[in-house]
């Protein structure tokens, strides 16, 4: 059992529960519980050993019980009992954008709708508005709601790839015939979302690797198994999992060829092919050679066949073909920023918000990760959703922090906000507020559906407060839920450019937005960035690692990133 298992038991209770009208407390204890087990960097099942569930936020005795239910019987009988009520197709509708559970039970009640499929069918009939209290409008937001739905489900988040690869990969330690394990695709190259998993590996006994890995527990079904290669789907997520057992001699041609990306490939056979080699997942070969006496040049390691090509050796996450094939022949590739660059996180909230955990919770574990800095980031006063902070709650939250970082050594607590930009372009408070903080991080929270020009000038306003220094998520994009809004870039990234104000790499796996295409072009136009975590509960500042992968996908260096100055200078830099 993952934890992404259980937290999925709770989410569907949560479900039942409210097409059944169920106390809603009762209700959100469940979802708050599936939210912060999906924001653990441990498993459960750990910390479970431990007898430390409890220790979870949101997570009371009763809960603590049912999850020691499911990890010791691998089932829970009250949600056994409860499923039976409710058909299967349900709980995937309850994940379209924009249904809530009234509407669902509705449509349930009255036309029998119990799967995705049906209500598709339903909206584009118009079925559904022939119901009283739902209107077109609502048919044609259903309908674009189940396409971000179906487009989730086509690929999943890096960070669970990450975590379904790194079982596999433990599992496949312990198969002794396997001399080397690397992983390969798009998951090397650090995208977003992933839509299979490679896993390359070295072994003599290629047969008998294929056999054990087709056993492996955490396979639901092998699709194809042959000498060399085989493909399975993971229980968890569904999503395939294709291992291919190579020998020593080829592994660095090999790896080079099924990391990709196809495009980068394209190229970069072009170019070994103008020098009179080929080149593919066996080797390095000279051209002129005949068939069947061919001798490979290099093939054992990545290296070898960048320093034969006269290239500098191009790290993973820069093969899309964006120019680095050519930045590696000048000699020119960027010296990409690391995990140990990063200085602190500004963009972190605390239980004054929406966050789970304490201030000074929050500046132990950023101390933890060897953080010179935390910027608590709490929301503003418009957004009551998120429990956003009074003028009042934020003075005394600033008086708080000051006697925190008193307290605690070695780390300086930033007392920050996370403002909301009105629609009219505006900030959430005033001026004389926002004088009173470290720093100020505007984003825009609401008002998704205006215009391309009018989303563009609340952005472009904010960045010409001059106590606004970064500007948080700034697409708004939300995977699963919304789209990004539509921006005029060029002007985004003038102003930020003129203001200096950074833009946000926000890391949450949810958002990670920027994305790599807007933060090159960004850098391109010579625009800062910021990397944060905007972390809701401390295991989840170590997102921070999602987000080096778009950056380092984006060609940016230390240089370009304000959270890797050293805490003086970034002060310098907040003050300007
Ligand atoms: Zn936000
Ligand atoms: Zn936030």
């Amino acid at each position: 059992m993952t934890n992404q298992d259980i937290s999925n038991i709770f989410r569907e209770i949560a479900q039942i529960l409210e097409l059944r009208g169920d106390n809603p407390f009762r209700i959100r204890a469940y979802e708050r519980a599936a939210r912060n087990i999906d924001d653990l960097a441990e498993k459960l099942e750990n910390i479970s050993a431990r007898g430390e569930l409890t220790t979870i936020a949101g997570v009371g005795s009763d809960l603590a019980r049912k999850i020691e239910e499911i990890i010791s019987k691998g089932s829970l009988k009250y949600y056994e009992e409860l499923k039976k009520t409710t058909p299967k197709g349900i709980f995937l509708m309850f994940q379209i954008p924009g249904l809530g559970p009234k509407k669902i039970k509705l449509f349930y009640d009255k036309l029998k709708i119990d799967s995705v499929e049906k209500l598709e069918k339903s909206a584009r009939a118009g079925s559904l508005s022939k119901l009283e209290g739902i209107k077109s409008k609502t048919e044609s937001n259903i309908l674009r709601g189940i396409d971000i739905f179906k487009k989730s489900k086509e690929r999943i988040l890096i960070n669970l790839a990450l975590d379904i690869a790194g079982e596999f990969v433990s599992k496949m330690k312990g198969i002794k015939e396997i001399e080397r394990l690397e992983l390969a695709g798009s998951l090397r190259r650090r995208k977003e979302t992933i839509k299979d998993i490679d896993i390359l590996a070295i072994s003599d006994k290629p047969s008998l690797v294929m056999d054990k890995f087709s056993k492996l527990s955490l396979v639901e079904q092998v699709i194809a198994k042959g000498v060399s290669k085989a493909s399975v789907i993971a229980k968890r997520s569904n999503v395939q999992v294709d291992l291919r057992v190579l020998e020593r001699k080829s592994f660095g041609s090999a790896w080079l060829y099924f990391t990709g990306s196809k495009e980068f490939n394209i190229k970069l056979r072009g170019l070994a092919a103008k020098r009179g080699y080929k080149i593919n997942e066996y080797g390095v070969f000279s051209a002129a050679e005949g068939v069947g006496v061919e001798k490979s040049l290099a093939g054992r390691s990545e290296e070898q066949i960048f320093s034969l090509l006269d290239m500098a050796y191009i790290p993973p996450e820069l093969r899309e073909d964006r120019g680095e094939i050519e930045a590696a022949l000048a000699n020119k590739l960027p010296k990409l920023i690391e995990l140990a660059n990063i200085k602190g996180d500004l963009h972190a909230h605390s239980d004054y918000s929406d966050g789970e955990n304490s201030i000074e919770e929050m500046a132990q574990a950023a101390k933890k990760l060897g953080y010179e800095y935390i910027g608590i980031a709490d929301h503003s006063q418009s957004l009551k959703i998120a429990k956003g902070l009074s003028v009042e709650r934020l003075y005394k939250k600033i008086e708080e922090i000051k006697k925190i970082d008193k307290k605690i050594s070695a780390i300086k607590v930033l007392c920050g906000s996370e403002v909301d930009i009105l629609a009219d372009g505006s900030l959430d408070y005033p001026d004389k507020v926002l004088k009173e903080l470290d720093f100020v991080i505007a984003a825009i929270h609401g008002g998704f559906k205006q215009s391309k020009a009018q989303l563009t000038r609340r952005i472009v306003s904010a960045c010409k407060n001059k106590y606004v220094s970064m500007i948080a998520h700034p697409t708004g994009m939300l995977w699963g839920v919304r789209d990004a809004y539509e921006l005029d870039f060029d002007e985004v990234f003038r102003a930020a450019k003129a203001q200096n104000v950074a833009l946000e790499i926000n890391c949450h796996p949810h958002r990670l937005d920027l994305n790599d295409i807007y933060a090159m072009r960004a850098r391109e136009a010579g625009v800062k960035f910021c990397l944060n975590a905007d972390a809701h509960i401390i295991e989840s500042l170590d997102f921070m690692e999602l987000g080096l992968g778009v950056a380092r996908r984006s060609w940016l260096t230390k240089k370009d990133v304000v959270n890797c100055m050293k805490l003086e200078q970034l002060s310098e830099w907040l003050k300007k």
